[in-house]
């Protein structure tokens, strides 16, 4: 089975703490340029095939544009989110505006942008006509209803998710639009989070490679990419084997030879809006021991808290940790390592066997590099750490400062002090 290895050995990370304090984020440049060069290998047999990587996965300008390097856009669901996409330099369909409940403001910002806007709602077509005008390409966003399955597996219920079209009201979208002067339509779709499944993308490409022929039919209009969006995910426990990019590569082909080639649409694009797989298993959060505590259970306690990494507090989300300079010792203890908030679900792990851990000890908390530092928050007045850069050539860079009591105050309107 695979063991999670930290990207950095000890040396490196004890060098890296005597400048930068703990805790930060640490983002692996190597790593995550790997990712999307094996990514656009995978889909090299698509002309137009395009990753928008979401932005609210790891929003920092930094790693945007590592990955605009490597040929990718950005997937945006917010006002922030576009206004970083366009600092960074991305322009017009390099940028995905995949938002939901928008407000005009938000419409307004990526029409001018030029930015690809998918409408999650048919309502959302009078809407955006009096935002901001109809653009001459646009992208529906398609819920099927039920349950989504591989096999006989339950992956997730998109019946019960607030995003999307019926099929009824995507083809009565596509009708208005084109009305309306849209020349080229996409088709997004977002069925399962999270999927450590190589047949995720091949399922969901069918079942869109299928509707946009039936569009087609219906309503004769050009459909030039369907959006695979997010959700191919990444192992967070050792005994689950990672996705093969290769092979699901493979599979959205020969789905795309079997439906969209017969049907003369060879020509549509694929694009993906990856975040998790794109970027979580290159980030790691690094924090110190600094407490332990024995009562009913045996607890250690770090400098950082759900405030860093929302994901344990919030889905009671497994996180594997590594303490650094012990990874061949043996695991005899069970912790609980938990932050400092006045919150009983403030636990990274949970009943954890670990090697026994001093104070002092460098704990890197994995896969942390997206939905992590994102996620943050700051309750009990606690602040957003840094987030440090290690390079290919094995240095560093600060790419986000920790926040200050000043930052927290900064907001603050009607008192002096
Ligand atoms: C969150 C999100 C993504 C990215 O999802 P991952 O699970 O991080 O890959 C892509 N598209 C949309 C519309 C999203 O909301």
């Amino acid at each position: 089975m695979p063991k999670k290895v930290p990207f950095v050995t000890k040396e490196q990370l004890d060098q890296i703490v005597e400048q930068y304090p703990t805790p930060f984020h640490l983002y692996d440049e190597k790593g995550i340029r790997k990712t999307a060069r094996d990514l656009y290998k995978a889909f090299s047999w698509n002309k137009g095939f395009k990753e928008y990587f979401a932005v609210k996965a790891t929003p920092n300008p930094t790693i945007l544009k590592i990955l605009r390097e490597e040929g990718c856009g950005t997937d945006c669901s917010s006002l922030t989110e576009l206004m970083m996409s366009d600092r960074c330099g991305f322009t017009g369909p390099e940028i995905m505006f995949s938002s939901n409940e928008t407000p005009a403001e938000e419409f307004r910002l990526a029409k001018e942008l030029g930015a690809t806007i998918n409408l999650d709602d048919i309502t959302h077509i009078e809407f955006l006509k009096e935002a901001a005008g109809i653009p001459e390409r646009i992208c529906c966003r398609f819920n099927p209803g039920g349950v989504f399955k591989l096999g006989t597996s339950i992956m997730d219920n998109p019946g019960d998710a607030k995003y999307g079209m019926t099929r009824t009201q995507i083809a009565e979208a596509y009708k208005q639009l084109k009305e309306l002067g849209v020349k080229e339509f996409g088709i997004h779709s977002f069925l399962a989070s999270n999927t450590v499944s190589n047949e995720y993308y091949p399922e969901l490409a069918r079942i869109l490679f299928k509707l946009a022929v039936e569009l087609k039919e219906e309503t004769d209009v050009h459909i030039g990419f369907i959006n695979l969006s997010g959700g191919i995910g990444i192992p967070y426990t050792e005994d689950k084997e990672p996705n093969d990019i290769f092979v699901i590569g493979e599979g959205v082909r020969k789905a795309y030879e079997e439906i969209l080639v017969p049907a003369g649409m060879g020509d549509v694009s694929i694009y993906t809006e990856l975040g998790r797989y794109m970027l979580a298993p290159h980030g790691h959060l690094v924090v110190k021991a600094i407490h332990e505590k024995h009562t009913y259970k045996e607890y250690i306690g770090v400098d950082a808290c759900a405030v860093n990494l929302m994901r344990p507090a919030m889905y009671g989300a497994y996180h594997h940790i590594t303490v650094m300079g012990k990874e061949n010792e043996p695991k005899d203890h069970v912790y609980d390592i938990v932050g400092s908030l006045c919150e009983n679900n403030d636990k990274f792990a949970i009943d954890r066997e670990l090697p026994k851990i001093d104070m002092g000890d460098l704990l890197v908390i994995h896969d942390a590099g997206a939905h992590g530092f994102a996620m943050g928050y700051n309750y009990n007045g606690k602040l957003k750490s840094a987030e440090i850069l290690l390079k290919e050539d094995g240095t560093t860079q600060m790419i986000r400062r920790a926040e200050t009591p000043e930052d927290y105050f900064a907001t603050l309107k009607g008192f002096n002090f």
